[in-house]
């Protein structure tokens, strides 16, 4: 248990610095991580050497941060890749309704379960919606949509006499015009593979009704080959947005870092599952630790960035410089965690915890060096090598303790202050240890 508390506190803390070795590994580890999610090799060529350049450049080495910082860059980078800006992802509406959304893509990828979802979206935003089925190709295609009509009660058009998708899509704005309907969403027919039949089908309807959005639904399951279908269509069509479906499979999502990089465009929605309700906004954020599988990192650095007071972070970067730890600093450290959430609700966010379910380390460990620290005298706190045999005894009866646990719990202040002596020597040079660099151990 003590070495897997060490090794959180040494995660959180982070000795290591960004050399050009340990770039070199984790590089090596992000490309594995990132072909194994299904990403473009080009993709991950390209996005390697972004990161590589990143961290090596001077000032993450000259601000001597440790490796939780490269994660940060990683998973950034690929923030960034995705869209930081997550008003892309939102669906602008048209100030003269109604608004035209197109979805186009393979047969099978999702459009008609999507269209549902897509009016559901917008039907609990109390928009007035009309689905059309344009998929004229299949007589079962009109069916799937009017019973997913039914069940939202959202107006569905569909014309089972003409086989012109063009003209049934005009005759379904001009229905949406007369009804006053806020969006209008167009279910398009889709090929096995890509056609020219089909995409001229398409290229004429975009032209004739003008869309708002054509939004491209792809399978991410079927994960690089939705990649080259994506740049087609792009090109092709012009695409204003992606819907990725079937996340809820084994699919880790890495398709979507291609196919926004490869496109260009951002990422809409994601579809989680067949149900109407598994539909979520993109959030690039999400899909970047689900890319790298590695928990909520960024949300853990954050916390503990948070968690450490200003003022707190100051006075206890004097006292480093001045002395050394003492049990006093131990258990302003435990406060913090405190605060941060339970120490198994941090565990979980750090990277390798995340699937490994149960853990045993449990708050009561913490409550219990609280409780050693707390039956010291002040100035057994402030300075541990007064610690006999039998102050030891002492503090291990106060605390219903044991004296090995006390001295597991002295041994451990001694490393601490033996790694931020190492910590100093990293300074050296530097004439005062500021908060950020208090801020840098916690990374
Ligand atoms: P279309 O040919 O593009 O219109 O595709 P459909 O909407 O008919 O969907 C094809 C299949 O994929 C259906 O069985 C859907 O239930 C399923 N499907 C669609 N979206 C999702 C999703 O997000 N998750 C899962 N698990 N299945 C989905
Ligand atoms: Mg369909």
């Amino acid at each position: 248990l003590n070495e897997k508390l060490n090794a959180v506190f040494r995660k959180i803390k982070g000795q290591a610095r960004l050399t050009e070795d340990n770039i070199r590994d984790a590089v090596k580890q992000v490309r594995l991580a990132l072909l194994e999610a299904d990403v473009n090799y080009k993709v991950v060529k390209k996005f390697v050497s972004a990161v590589q350049e990143k961290a090596l450049g001077e000032e993450v080495l000259k601000s001597l941060t440790p490796d939780q910082i490269f994660i940060k860059i990683v998973h950034d980078e690929i923030v960034e890749i995705l869209g930081g800006d997550e008003s892309e992802a939102k669906i602008k509406l048209n100030p003269i309704p109604p608004t035209k959304i197109m979805l186009v893509g393979l047969q099978g990828s999702g459009k008609t379960t999507t269209a549902g979802k897509l009016a559901r979206f917008f039907q609990k935003n109390k928009k007035d919606v009309l689905l059309v089925a344009d998929d004229i190709y299949r007589p079962a295609a009109i069916d799937q949509l009017e019973v997913l009509g039914k069940q939202l009660k959202v107006d569905v058009f569909a014309d089972r006499e003409k086989n012109d998708a063009v003209t049934i899509a005009n005759d379904a704005v001009k229905y949406a015009k007369s009804a006053a309907k806020d969006v209008v969403i167009i279910d398009t027919a889709g090929r096995l593979h890509i056609d020219e039949n089909l995409m001229n089908e398409l290229i004429n309807i975009k032209n004739s009704i003008q869309p708002d959005e054509i939004l491209f639904v792809a399978d991410a399951m079927t994960g690089q080959d939705a990649v080259n279908v994506a740049k087609t269509f792009n090109e092709m069509l012009g695409i204003t947005g992606v819907i990725l479906t079937k996340l809820d499979g084994d699919a880790r999502g890495g398709a979507a870092l291609s196919i926004r990089e490869v496109t260009g465009k951002p990422i809409k929605f994601v579809g989680t599952g067949e149900k109407l309700d598994a539909f979520e906004q993109f959030y690039p954020d999400r899909m970047a630790s689900r890319i790298l599988g590695m928990g909520d990192i960024v949300t853990l650095v954050e916390m503990a960035q948070d968690a450490i007071e200003e003022g707190e972070a100051e006075r206890l970067a004097d006292k480093i410089q001045k002395k050394g730890l003492d049990f006093n600093d131990m258990l302003q450290q435990m406060k913090m965690i405190k605060r941060m959430g339970s120490f198994e609700s941090i565990l979980k966010l750090l990277p390798g915890f995340s699937g490994m379910g149960q853990i045993n380390v449990d708050d009561s460990q913490l409550k219990r060096i609280e409780a050693i620290i707390n039956s010291m005298t002040p100035q057994e706190r402030t300075n541990y090598k007064i610690l006999n045999a039998s102050r030891k005894r002492r503090i291990a009866r106060g605390s219903g303790t044991s004296v090995a646990e006390v001295n597991r719990l002295v041994q451990q202040l001694q490393q601490m202050n033996k790694m931020m002596k190492r910590f100093k020597k990293q300074f050296a040079g530097k004439n005062k240890l500021d908060k950020n660099m208090l801020k840098n151990l916690f990374r």
